[in-house]
């Protein structure tokens, strides 16, 4: 079962690694193609006896408490992308021979025949916003699509359901590239590559070449970012198809085989006629949603992916323009005293933050939460120049403002020794207090949101609650 295809499932002995959004619908359908399904899972809590017996009710063994030793007779493990490869249950099917898939593994051994070509997405920051904006301009080209990964149509309903489509726009983490070793796109892009998940991978370069394997066997354009140069180096070591090209993106202007922006205009040199001469106008500036540069490097990469599978230049403008951005990216909450406040809590680490700061002139920062470990030096760095003032909250704020004293020390910062809910409205109050008009205030907390918050969507929401009561109030 190793790399040749399985046509065949009836009674094939499957464990499954984790009750889970991948695990529970992989275990049903591996059981529907009449593959003898084992369920294992390391909680034993509450609301996984109830996911047990619901899979039991169907004919499938679930151990609970126990994800760690081989079921007899395992003939292949499809994993949650989750689980950690130094896992004791790896390590023993290695010793038994036993292949690991993860979920978009299964899902690509599972496709059909004439399935649809995917174009796939990875990279530390931008994945989701750069697969929709695909989606966007493959639905204006009039392509039958979907955004799927960790977004919207889950990827085994995606290849397995009724609904037929003429192309997927992937989005795909690093755990899942880990676990799919057979994956070959039409065309891939990775956006960028900061330290990120190292504890999962084990060092930089294994996260690298997990992000990486993205590109093998790509046949028609392995897509990367100029101003990134870890992405290039991931294009030059793939294993592609004969004729792919390498297809790089950058703000600036673009070189032949590239994608750009000149004077305002996305231009594409990659995808034309005579590439060394002529240049093909696709969209304004003003045409991608929000224009912050990072977003305008997302919209490239789409724009050429989707050039890549033929979408002529009318489709990617009408795409960009029909495509709006989930809720917490740079969200323009309100204007309160000529001074602009802006939600980009999704932004949960330091490149993000980085990017979201880069975006703005004069910024009254919003910063904090759990650090996961990183470091603030470069982004305090990079970003001191436009910082008017930064308010601090969360747990880890200390980490941050030690980084301000190093690199800002001239920059007024409030620091809130509070990690209640409440903190939040204290935290708007105080940045409008530092902040002079024309400014932004900038929610771009380069933390997670766990030690306030049960999640990042909850946190942009208590700040755009807390600008409406400061605009209520002006
Ligand atoms: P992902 O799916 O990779 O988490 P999102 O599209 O959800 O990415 O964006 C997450 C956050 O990352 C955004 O709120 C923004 O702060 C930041 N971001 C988006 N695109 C980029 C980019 N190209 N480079 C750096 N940061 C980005």
């Amino acid at each position: 079962m190793g790399s040749q295809e399985v046509t065949d499932w009836q009674g094939k002995h499957v464990t499954v690694a984790g009750l889970g959004v991948s695990g529970i619908p992989a275990a049903k359908v591996l059981h529907g193609l009449g593959a003898v399904v084992t369920v294992v899972n390391d909680g034993d809590d509450e609301r996984s006896r109830a996911q047990a017996a619901e899979l039991a009710a169907l004919g499938i063994t679930v151990r609970l408490g126990d994800g760690a030793t081989l079921p007899e007779g395992t003939e292949l493990i499809v994993t949650a992308p989750g689980w950690k490869p130094d896992k004791p249950l790896f390590a023993a099917a290695a010793a038994a021979d036993v292949p690991v898939w993860g979920d978009v593994e299964l899902a690509w051994r599972l496709r059909g025949p004439d399935a649809a070509p995917w174009l796939a997405v990875t990279g530390t920051n931008g994945k989701t916003t750069t697969v929709q904006m695909l989606a966007s301009i493959l639905k204006a080209a009039g392509l039958r699509t979907a955004a799927v990964g960790n977004i919207g149509v889950s990827l085994l309903d995606a290849v397995l359901g009724e609904e037929r489509y003429d192309v997927l726009a992937v989005e795909l983490s690093s755990y899942q590239l880990h676990w799919a070793p057979s994956l070959r796109a039409h065309s891939a892009a990775v956006l960028n590559l900061a330290p990120d998940h190292l504890d999962w991978h084990g060092s930089m370069e294994a996260y690298a070449a997990d992000k990486g394997r993205i590109y093998e066997g790509n046949r028609v354009a392995c897509v990367y970012n100029l101003a990134d140069k870890a992405t290039e180096d991931l294009v030059r070591e793939a294993d592609v198809e004969e004729g792919c090209r390498a297809v790089g993106f950058t703000l600036g202007t673009p070189g032949p085989s590239q994608l750009g922006v000149v004077e305002g205009i996305l231009v594409d040199r990659a995808f034309v006629e005579n590439r060394q001469k002529n240049a093909q106008e696709l969209a304004e500036v003003s045409d991608v949603n929000p224009p912050a540069p990072h977003n305008v490097a997302n919209a490239l990469a789409a724009a050429a992916l989707a050039r890549a599978f033929g979408v002529p230049a009318a489709a990617v403008r009408d795409g960009l323009r029909a495509f709006t951005p989930d809720a917490h990216r740079i969200a323009h909450v309100a204007d309160v005293d000529g001074v602009a406040y802006v939600d980009d809590s999704k932004a949960t680490n330091t490149h993000a933050a980085e990017a979201s700061l880069a975006a703005y002139e004069s910024i009254v920062w919003i910063a904090g939460g759990l650090a996961k470990g990183a470091t603030f030096d470069e982004l305090v760095a990079k970003s001191a120049k436009r910082l008017r003032g930064v308010v601090l909250i969360g747990a880890d704020r200390a980490l941050i403002r030690e980084a301000l004293v190093r690199h800002a020390p001239e920059v007024p910062v409030v620091d809130l020794d509070r990690t209640d809910t409440g903190a939040m409205l204290a935290a708007v109050r105080e940045a409008r207090g530092l902040a002079r008009e024309g400014d932004t205030v900038l929610l771009a907390p380069a933390c997670a949101s766990m030690d306030m918050f049960a999640n990042y969507n909850k946190r942009g929401d208590a700040f755009a609650e807390a600008v409406r009561e400061l605009g209520a109030s002006a």
